[in-house]
């Protein structure tokens, strides 16, 4: 059992069959799967789906997954760190038909962040993902504004998908049993997100930028945070036009609001 690499295995059937109800698998889907371990979902997969690419960190798993499934006609099974691996690329090379894949996977937690984030770089070949986490994270992910596990990562990810909180799993369902609760979260991701975004990557560091002082008003963590990106005058000028209250703070604005302050803010910077 390797620890460093977030192996914990899930034993309990019934966890298996929510999963693959939640995800909407069927026959005609190809599947992604990350950090197929033992391959116990991995052998749901290939029953109910069309085709299957897991991709796993650990040699020696591949090797007994090749052993033990990796006979069957619709399993690929692939060797990879799913934090940085070109899945446009992957997919190209197992997936003749092209098509968009769903992703599964009881993700390994140390990795499990940037390993979502990583798939928003490909919502051309990723349709929807059904993903374990810790339950923290997934609670992150999928929050409402205003609450308090609202953040950075809430915006992002619903930026690029619609997140839906979906259950919660007992560490009793793995071996070894984790710390900590686990819950699984579904994303449907959009081909385009629906919020308009004009400059993506300012976007981006300014929603990281904004929520690294929470409890800031978010006019002083814009200046304090995004200090030559922004200054007092147009920070200023950016609330009055979006007619926000001087005493906002980041975690209170939603999505569409947060994509229409950094619109603002950058139309000044090319402006000048
Ligand atoms: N899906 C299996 C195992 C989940 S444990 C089950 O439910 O039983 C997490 C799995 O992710 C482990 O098999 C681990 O080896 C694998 N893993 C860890 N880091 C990874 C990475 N960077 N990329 C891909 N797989 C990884």
């Amino acid at each position: 059992m390797r620890q460093k690499l977030g192996q914990h295995f899930l034993i309990d059937e019934s966890i298996l069959e929510q999963i693959l109800t939640t995800a909407n698998i069927q026959q005609t889907d190809s599947v992604l799967e990350i950090g197929p371990g033992q391959g116990v979902l991995t052998k749901h997969l290939i029953q109910n789906a069309g085709e299957v690419i897991a991709v796993e960190f650990d040699r020696n798993l591949v090797d007994a997954l090749q052993r033990t499934v990796g006979h069957l006609p619709n399993v690929h099974i692939v060797y990879g760190d799913a934090r940085h691996l070109d899945y446009q690329a992957v997919l190209t090379e197992h997936l003749p038909s092209q098509q968009r894949v769903k992703v599964v996977a009881n993700l390994p937690y140390y990795a499990a962040t940037t390993i979502v984030l990583a798939f928003f770089q490909f919502p051309h070949v990723i349709t929807s993902c059904t993903l374990m986490f810790q339950k923290e994270v997934a609670e992150r992910i999928t929050a409402s504004p205003g609450t308090k596990s609202y953040g950075s990562l809430s915006v992002i990810c619903q930026y690029y998908s619609a997140a839906r909180y979906c259950f919660t799993v007992p560490p009793s369902a793995f071996q070894p049993a984790p710390k900590v609760e686990s819950a699984v979260i579904h994303l449907e991701v959009y081909h385009r997100p629906p919020v308009f975004v004009q400059d993506e990557p300012f976007f981006l560091q300014m929603v990281k930028n904004i929520f690294l002082t929470r409890r800031k008003m978010l006019k002083n963590a814009l200046l304090k945070n995004m200090a030559g990106k922004c200054s007092l005058a147009h920070v200023q000028e950016a609330f009055t036009h979006l007619h926000l209250p001087e005493t906002v703070r980041a975690e209170d604005l939603s999505v569409q609001e947060l994509a229409e302050l950094s619109n603002v803010l950058i139309s000044y910077q090319t402006a000048k």
